[in-house]
């Protein structure tokens, strides 16, 4: 398959296209986001100062904390009529109560679907293909992304909707699907299944598996490609911004390409802020390129990895970042859901005030988080809020699957039975106990 011209652009046209647009976004953000103008202004910044990458750092950070504070659409930097598509951050992705809202035009809903071709015809996909992505629709919006950009390079979208393993594999034998798309947690589950159901890799047509928009470890690799006969693979995206459509992995499976014609990326010391030097481990600053609709400046994503400029095997010039290893914050992955504790901690205190004290219990299978169980001490003097004991743990895990779209497990404990640590990785070795629900 011929190379898109944007993977074979040499080092040096990249950055000066980069320059370009970096130039074209400060002045977008200058003019049109308040944000942004107040922030130079006091740094008595100007968008033609930054002539240079090196310019560039003396731009301040932006943080999920600012793109909260702007709930809904404080940073949008065009008309609400221009917007065609918003999206909201996952349920915990909030700050102060306000989740995440990013709002696309139409130019960036197409810069979006054609990173999303991009990264398909990457892996080789074509029209000679059955496409199925295997996500659930209602938490992960990306989800749609893969679905468009399938029919847009001309492949064959297979029936795709929030549905049980066990359907999702007769799908996938009936209309002979080569392309599965789906998360680590569900792939999991669907090769539990198929061992179940005795159904051999052969039986299915799988050429590739790709998996978002959870990082994908090298443990889940292995263990899945064994279970599909078919190489698997990783994409990167952050759901401020395009996820997944950032960056993906080529067949070499030596870091993902990153889409350095859409998004500027810098690595930095997340302790000091500097720029790190090349091939060492870094938090991922992102700065959009092209985006019109909610272009942001140097966001501290905090995801940790590495990027790499040597040539790749593929051919590609674009540069790949290595898969993310770990996070700046304590931030939680549970089925693909992120978490942050301390906000989990202040919803539960919201609910129950008399909660004393709790620990979090992440259950994770091949370095994935699969289930997520709450150890909680109420203070012993106060009521029970409704229905006494019995219906208490009940009624607290039904508030927090409403509210987070995730099932969790609670368990009321004495407070001297609590576990000293307050985060505890548990590694399930045999099958959870409970049946994988997409739904969650
Ligand atoms: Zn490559």
């Amino acid at each position: 398959m011929p190379l898109n011209p944007i993977d074979t652009l040499s080092r040096k046209d990249i950055r000066q296209l980069q320059l370009e647009r970096l130039q074209t976004t400060l002045n977008r953000a200058y003019f049109n986001v308040d944000f942004y103008r107040h922030r130079m202004d006091s740094l008595e910044l100007l968008p033609e100062d930054v002539a240079t990458f090196e310019d560039l750092r003396r731009f301040p950070f932006t943080t999920r904390r600012d793109l909260a504070d702007h709930y809904p659409y404080g940073l949008f930097a065009v008309p609400l009529r221009s917007i065609v598509r918003l999206k909201v951050s996952s349920p915990m992705l909030r700050d102060r109560g306000h989740p995440i809202v990013v709002g696309f035009t139409r130019h960036d809903v197409g810069m979006w679907q054609a990173l999303m071709m991009r990264l398909y015809e990457q892996l080789e996909v074509t029209d000679r293909d059955i496409v199925q992505v295997a996500f659930n629709f209602a938490l992960f919006p990306g989800a749609l992304t893969f679905n468009q950009a399938a029919e847009s390079i001309g492949a064959t979208l297979a029936p795709s909707a929030t549905i049980s393993a066990t359907l999702q594999l007769q799908i996938m034998q009936d209309f002979r699907s080569t392309v599965l798309a789906t998360t680590a947690a569900f792939a999991l589950h669907l090769a539990e299944t198929m061992k179940r159901q005795q159904l051999e890799p052969a039986n299915l047509h799988l050429k590739i598996v790709l998996i978002g928009p959870d990082p994908l470890a090298e443990e889940t690799r292995t263990h899945l490609e064994r279970a599909f006969g078919a190489p698997v693979y990783g994409l990167y995206g952050v759901s401020e911004m395009v996820e997944p459509g950032i960056a993906g992995e080529c067949p070499a499976k030596n870091g993902l390409h990153w889409a350095e014609d859409q998004f500027l990326a810098e690595i930095i010391d997340p302790a000091t802020g500097e720029a790190v030097r090349q091939g060492q481990e870094g938090e991922l600053v992102i700065t959009t390129l092209t985006a019109e609709g909610y272009p942001i400046v140097r966001y501290r994503t905090g995801d940790v990895t590495v990027w790499h400029e040597s040539p790749c095997p593929c051919g590609r010039s674009l540069a790949r970042i290595s898969p993310i290893a770990r996070r700046t914050d304590n931030r939680l992955s549970v089925r693909g859901i992120p978490l942050y504790p301390e906000q989990l901690e202040a919803m539960l205190a919201s609910i129950d005030p008399a909660i004393d004290d709790l620990r979090l219990v992440v259950h994770t299978r091949h370095g994935i988080g699969e289930r997520l169980e709450i150890l909680l001490a109420r203070q012993p003097d106060r009521e029970f809020l409704q229905g006494g004991r019995a219906h208490y743990q009940e009624f607290l895990r039904s508030h927090v699957r409403r509210a987070l779209g995730l099932g969790v497990r609670i368990q009321l404990v004495e407070r001297d039975r609590l576990p000293r640590e307050g985060l505890i990785r548990k590694t399930i070795f045999k099958r959870a106990d409970t049946p994988y629900d997409q739904r969650r």
